[in-house]
This record gives structure tokens, sequence and C-alpha cells, in this order.
């Protein structure tokens, strides 16, 4: 069992967190121009490195959305930040 930190609850059981992707993986803008090779590229591709990785996940008791810089490796978390917009002033 891991201890994540949520950015607004703090730490918590890993049980209480989603996976929601890699952090940069933005979503291709306008859909309608988007080809199905970009599309594919974006809701299958990922880098998956090794190390350093900086991902999205979602606390579900708060519903806060944040990055979460953690060692792929060794599974240290480094760090979390909210996604909100007001703590992004
Ligand atoms: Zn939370």
């Amino acid at each position: 069992m891991q201890i994540y930190p949520c950015p607004f609850c703090g730490p918590r059981d890993e049980t209480e967190f989603s996976f929601a992707g890699e952090a940069g993986n933005d979503r291709p803008e306008p859909a309608e121009k988007i080809s199905d090779e970009r599309w594919a590229q974006y809701l299958y591709t990922q880098d998956n490195p090794r190390g350093n990785s900086h991902e999205i996940w979602v606390h579900l008791t708060c519903d806060e959305v944040f990055v979460m810089e953690r060692d792929t490796v060794t599974h240290e978390v480094i760090g979390t930040k909210s996604l909100r917009k007001e703590e992004a002033k």
C-alpha cells in the first residue's frame, strides 16, 4: 500500500486515487480537423517513461485533479500540484 498526497486533503491511501493520464498530453483541437491517426495517438499512445514522470491523478474522495510527479521505478512521490485555476495564479 502506498500513501499519495492530495494537494487539497493531504496524505491518503492509494485506493482513493485514479490515474487520469500523462501530464502534457493535451487534447488536439479543433476536433473536426484532427486525423484519425492523431486521435489514436492522443488516446492510446503514452511515453511511459522509466524514472521521473508527470501524471494527472484524481482524488476520488474530493474530486481534486492534480499533477503528481513521481519516480516510476522507486514509486517515490516527488510532489503534487493542483490543476485548479485559482491555484495557477
Ligand atoms: Zn483530496
